[in-house]
């Protein structure tokens, strides 16, 4: 019989770690980071220290103490003893951070296996920032009609429509039972088809166990959401009818809403003006045919935002290597106050100090293109709307989840029809249980048999 245990994603939205065990066989199902990861004893620069490996998290149990899963120098400092892998695999099902973040902390030797577009957007992480030694591991990336075979174990990766591209669900298959694992989806987004070949695959697999994800699985929704074309359609209006700058903010890997914010700009003759990382994971992804994304240094449509450095003078040298290469598309802020009328401009919140630079007119419009604040006390939220009032700016929220919502995940629970199903990445795990007789409550680090 096949064992599963979650380590995250248990009444919480994000931090999915799931073992699936069958005749001491044991794959992971996704590594990431929780989103109120530490919160209790970090804040601010207060965090982790690298230098101890895994020695802080363990102190606080921010991580699951599991044997022959960890690296031999992240486990130097602590008092779980390093093994040999005991994990045979562990599978990613997309990029975002709550799925993958921790896999920088696993054991070189044991293969990571993901899609070839999740790949790309690893190592972009990787090149721009100092976060995580990501490189290390034996990658072995899949596409959707492939069957990872890790000894009795067979995988199948089927693409879902996600706020990421290379986004999957899996079908599992051990010696006995059937698993599905939903990963995040969602019906509203531009490829819908992914989403409902993903639920008909895993229907005709008559799954024991279905493990689902419940992001918006709420009593009632509060936030207003939108469908990817209605957000593309909405920015269409306010950049059509405006002649000042428009600003756009967005999850700076959500694909779908870019080209959402490129087809706009496009369409009204202006110019997309984007960062140099943004500039860079386009790079690394034009080389997934699949995806379908502008060429930032061939693309007309796209310049790219070079900040003022110290010299004053754009000298490459005072930029990142990877941030040269697309010097030849560069516009600094004087371009950009001259030019307003015939740019939109991808202006990540942690960036506003440009606006001293750029000096928008009064009036521009700002579209928020990300989720609604969790509470009314956020703080970002409130320094974000005094940026605005102070340079006179509009404020739009123009937003498509990621994910299902409450109606469509309980009729994917219906038509898949498992034997068992296990709510993850959701707060509201009870309500799932309400709508189904086939929900268990998942527990954190108890086994499950299927
Ligand atoms: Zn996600």
């Amino acid at each position: 019989m096949a064992k599963l245990r979650f380590y995250g994603g248990v009444d919480e939205i994000g931090g999915n770690k799931i073992l699936v065990e069958e005749k001491g066989t044991r794959i992971l199902l996704d590594f990431g980071q929780s989103f109120n990861f530490g919160v209790e004893y970090f804040a601010g620069w207060l965090s982790p220290r690298a230098i101890n490996g895994l020695g802080d998290h363990f102190e606080f149990g921010l991580l699951p103490k599991i044997s022959g899963l960890y690296a031999e120098n992240q486990l130097a400092r602590t008092d779980l003893p390093y093994r040999e892998p005991e994990i045979a695999a562990v599978f990613l099902s997309h990029g975002h951070f709550d799925h993958v973040a921790h896999i920088c902390f696993v054991d070189p030797q044991i293969p990571v296996y993901l899609g070839v577009g999740t790949k790309l957007f690893m190592e972009s992480m990787e090149e721009t920032s100092s976060f995580c030694d990501y490189k290390a591991h034996a990658y072995q990336t899949f596409r959707t009609g492939k069957k990872i075979k890790v000894d009795d174990i067979v995988v199948e990766p089927v693409h879902v429509d996600h706020s990421i591209p290379a986004a999957y669900g899996f079908i599992i298959r051990t010696g006995e039972s059937t698993i599905v694992y939903t990963g995040d989806l969602r019906l509203h987004g531009p490829r819908k088809d992914l989403t409902e070949e993903f639920i008909m695959k895993a229907k005709d697999a008559e799954p024991d166990a279905l493990i689902c994800e419940g992001t918006r699985m709420a009593l009632k929704e509060k936030r207003k959401n939108y469908s990817e074309s209605q957000v593309g359609e909405m920015s269409d209006k306010i950049v059509s009818s405006t002649d000042k700058m428009v600003f756009v903010t967005h999850y700076s890997r959500d694909m779908d809403r870019f080209r959402s914010f490129y087809n706009v700009a496009v369409k009204n003759s202006r110019k997309l003006v984007v960062s140099p990382k943004t500039a860079y994971l386009l790079s690394k992804l034009v080389q997934d045919e699949h995806l379908d994304l502008p060429d930032p240094l061939k693309d007309e449509h796209v310049c790219v935002y070079y900040k003022r450095k110290k010299s004053g003078t754009y000298d490459d040298r005072d930029y990142y290597l990877w941030e040269r290469p697309f010097m030849d598309k560069m516009v600094n802020c004087e371009f950009v106050h001259e030019n307003q009328r015939n740019l939109v401009m991808d202006l990540d919140f942690y960036q506003f100090a440009e606006l001293i630079d750029i000096r928008p007119e009064p009036g521009s419009p700002f579209i928020h293109s990300m989720s609604e604040p969790f509470s009314e006390e956020d703080i970002e939220d409130e320094v974000l709307h005094n940026w605005l009032d102070h340079f006179g700016m509009q404020f739009h929220q123009l937003h498509a989840s990621g994910h299902l919502n409450k109606e469509q995940i309980i009729s994917l629970v219906d038509e898949i029809d498992a034997k068992k199903v296990f709510p993850v990445h959701t707060e509201n795990a009870y309500l799932f249980k309400k709508v189904n007789r086939h929900v268990q409550l998942t527990k954190r680090e108890k086994d499950h048999i299927i």
